[in-house]
């Protein structure tokens, strides 16, 4: 039998695990780097396939891999588990289940496989950086593609994940009686209030694709003092990294500008986030021939699409690397973060999604260890693109 159909197969006699196994994700939802739970999930279900886990690794307790095959090139189809204090509201339950389902097609057709999968368990995408945690580490060293998919509200061979930046401001006044003697203090929150109104000012220089945004963590003491401290956090997003640190800089100008009109002092802490998304045209269109083959065309999106960040733009820096999205439901009908998308992401649409997804993963997966040229033309693109 052709491989892709074998892969197919298997894929689908493995439906009911992989959908038992997400739905369960699904109804314990757990922060990132708490995913205990999904963590336990998955390593089970790969060791019920007779695939060796590494648990634990480079030290994150939910982290794991699971890996087979050897003797040419290493795949890894990656997993994302962690949830939003709203639930699952992202559906990295259907990553996970996706990522299992695929790895199970791939193992049944093992002794065929010139090349080694990797089955890898990356906690916290949301806001910890996991993958990131996991590369510094180590863990994805020897791997020469990296391959997950994404739950939206559209389907698309690629998604133009943003670079991002944070920026944490302290603002530190004078603390006075506000009604007594208001003219002894000065307002760390007036600091904070226009600092706001100037970014918001300099928002219309930024260039297209730009977003900030912040929040207020801590607006003052008492309504009957002038507030001493307040802190507040924002993120910024670009097409680039260079870009994103050159708006978290322009945030913190307007934060000096804003603390010395007020009479207070500012403290500065700007981090690196994110990276954006390079994704490999040349895997994502094998993808998408794939996807379309199931019956799910996945084109590249158009220029502007909304999008959002992921801690595999930083993977997709270092390694070949693709992550479409898959729709689970409409335009209009709620896209991620948002509470709607957490019934989305257990869905029958969201499950049938999740093993289409799975199969045009496997299949990906496995034309890059079947075919050689495949893989040149991807490290070709590669290290064309390094640096973008
Ligand atoms: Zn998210
Ligand atoms: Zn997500």
């Amino acid at each position: 039998m052709d491989p892709h159909q074998e892969i197919c197969r298997a894929i689908d006699a493995y439906r009911e695990t992989a959908v038992t196994t997400s739905h369960a994700i699904h109804e314990h939802p757990e922060l990132k780097f708490k995913e205990v739970f999904a963590a336990e999930q998955l390593c089970a279900a790969a060791s019920a396939l007779g695939i060796h886990v590494e648990r634990a690794v480079a030290g994150l307790e939910t982290a794991f891999r699971a890996d087979f095959g050897a003797g040419g090139p290493t795949i890894a189809i990656l997993a994302e588990y962690d949830a939003l204090p709203n639930g699952h509201s992202c559906g990295h339950n259907l990553i996970a289940g996706a990522a299992l389902a695929a790895v199970a097609g791939l193992h049944a057709i093992a002794p065929q496989l010139k090349g080694k999968i990797v089955f890898m368990g990356t906690p916290a995408e949301e806001g910890g950086g996991g993958k990131i945690i996991l590369m510094n580490r180590g863990a994805l060293k020897d791997v020469d593609a990296a391959m997950m998919a994404h739950p939206m509200d559209g389907e698309w061979s690629t998604m133009p994940a943003l670079a991002t930046y944070g920026v944490r401001l302290k603002f530190h006044g004078k603390a006075a009686h506000a009604a007594i003697a208001p003219w002894d203090g000065s307002s760390a929150l007036a600091a904070m209030l226009q600092t706001f109104y100037a970014v918001d000012q300099a928002r219309l220089h930024l260039r297209d694709g730009s977003r900030v945004h912040g929040i207020i963590t801590n607006g003052g003491q008492a309504t009957n003092i002038i507030p001493e401290l307040t802190e507040c956090h924002f993120v910024t997003r670009a097409l680039t990294s260079k870009y994103a640190k050159e708006i978290a800089e322009r945030v913190t100008q307007c934060a000096r500008g804003a603390a010395m009109a007020a009479g207070t002092r500012v403290e500065e802490t700007i981090t690196s986030g994110y990276k954006n998304m390079v994704t490999n045209l040349t895997l994502a269109h094998r993808y998408a021939e794939h996807s379309r083959a199931l019956g799910a065309p996945s084109p590249d999106p158009p220029p502007g699409l909304p999008t959002g960040s992921t801690d595999m733009g930083d993977v997709s820096h270092r390694m070949i690397a693709i992550h479409p999205v898959f729709a689970i439901s409409n335009p209009g009908e709620g896209t991620c973060h948002e509470d709607v998308f957490v019934r989305h992401a257990d869905s029958p649409r969201g499950y049938d999604a999740m093993i289409r997804v799975a199969k045009a993963l496997a299949m990906t997966a496995y034309d890059l260890i079947a075919e050689p040229e495949l893989l040149a033309a991807a490290k070709a693109e590669f290290a064309a693109g390094r640096g973008t």
